[in-house]
């Protein structure tokens, strides 16, 4: 009986943990470890910011849903590989100690750097979890009038919430926009196109923020935030009475440790997921070192890639699924200037962009199937 070790409770350790569970959990002993006993479906969170559902609807318990499918669960981070003896240490409520692997799994997300911007714990809000989402959503129910101001931090990999919270905004106080009370403005770090991996959705995008009155801003990499105002390392300075920012992307150090990882600690893949450096790990999701935004539907293709390559692994057999870099999403804008993008970004010939209001629901539907197949 081997050892598989999955490191994180996301989306991507959920999938692998789903399919390893059904195609060999008779024969192995899955372990899941996570810090978080929850399950949080993270692009929700901006309807969770506006009041649109509840935290209930967005969670769940990890335990009880690995219970089922016979996963054990441990609670608990990993601090530390160890590759010679193939064990990783872990500290939490669960256990205090090693945990010894003969395959290895990592989807621990990616770590949120917000002290590489100053002054951003203090000054800005951001969307990163349900209390934050929450505390963003009061701080814009208390808000009467001024500039509210959303945007991503330089190596900040999440473009489609900052435009999410932009449209939202907008519906919110289409009124008072309106009537010159309140402005909204969107920052980037660099292009739109930079952004979003190097689509080219501007026409579109621009058409929409226009539509709806929200102003944008390219090519400003804030640096230092204070009150009320805030920099940029190309010399801007633009003031705000309220601001949610995306953090900056970083990996995680304890990859570093283990020579796995790249300068910014993502870890180092090749496109069967397989991790450089050490045999029988992957690696899925934010976690990983490849180019572009990071999204949700990613960390699963990147999940399926993975589990099932490990079930090749296990059968004795070659691994041989490959994993293809592409784009899938919905930008949400509340109605006809909704936009689905798919867009290759190992390939760009690959590029396809509709716009309606159907994409929209289509989200909203996707959405709510995700949550409702894991309770
Ligand atoms: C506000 C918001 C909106 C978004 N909107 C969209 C969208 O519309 N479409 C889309 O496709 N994507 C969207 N995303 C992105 C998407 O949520 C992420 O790409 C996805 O969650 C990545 O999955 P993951 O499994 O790699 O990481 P996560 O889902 O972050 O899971 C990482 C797991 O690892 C655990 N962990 C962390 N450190 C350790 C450690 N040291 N040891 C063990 N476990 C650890 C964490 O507790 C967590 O359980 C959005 C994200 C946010 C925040």
């Amino acid at each position: 009986m081997g050892n598989i070790l999955i490191l994180g409770g996301g989306f991507g350790g959920l999938i692998v943990a789903e399919r390893l569970a059904a195609a060999v959990g008779g024969s192995n002993q899955i372990t899941l470890v996570s810090p978080s006993k929850k399950f949080t479906f993270y692009p929700a969170l901006v309807q969770l910011a506006f009041d649109e559902c509840d935290e209930s609807e967005i969670t769940f318990d990890l335990r009880e849903k690995l219970n089922r499918i016979g996963v054990r669960y441990i609670q608990g981070e990993a601090l530390r590989i160890d590759k010679a003896e193939r064990t990783v240490e872990i500290t939490g409520p669960d256990i205090n100690g090693e945990i010894r692997f003969d395959h290895l799994v990592i989807a621990t997300g990616r770590h949120l750097a917000t002290d590489t911007v100053e002054g951003f714990f203090e000054y800005a809000h951001h969307l990163l979890g349900t209390k934050a989402a929450r505390r963003f959503g009061q701080a814009v129910e208390n808000f009467t009038s001024g500039r509210i101001v959303v945007g991503l931090s330089p190596d900040s990999r999440l473009p489609v919430p900052v435009c999410e919270t932009a449209f939202a905004l907008a519906k919110k106080f289409a009124g008072k926009i309106a009537a010159g009370e309140v402005y909204i403005t969107v920052v980037f770090p660099g292009s739109l196109s930079e952004a979003f991996g190097g689509a080219q959705l501007h026409q579109q995008l621009e058409a929409a923020f226009a539509k709806h009155r929200i102003n944008v801003l390219y090519d400003v990499p804030i640096n230092d935030i204070r009150e009320g105002e805030f920099f940029s390392s190309k010399k801007h300075r633009i003031e705000y009475d309220l601001l949610m920012l995306i953090p900056s992307f970083r990996g995680q150090a304890l990859f570093r440790g283990a020579g796995i990882a790249d300068e910014n600690d993502f870890v180092m893949v090749n496109d069967k997921m397989q991790v450089h450096g050490l045999e029988h790990a992957y690696a899925v999701g934010d976690i990983v070192a490849f180019s572009g935004p990071k999204f949700a539907h990613m960390a699963v293709r990147q999940a399926e890639v993975a589990a099932r390559n490990l079930i090749a692994e296990l059968n004795g057999e070659s691994p041989s699924e490959h994993y293809y870099h592409e784009i899938a999403t919905v930008v949400d804008a509340g109605g006809a200037d909704s936009i689905y993008l798919h867009y290759g970004i190992w390939d760009d010939s690959l590029y396809r962009l509709k716009q309606g209001r159907f994409w929209g629901w289509a989200k909203d539907v996707h959405d709510a199937w995700w949550q409702a197949r894991n309770r």
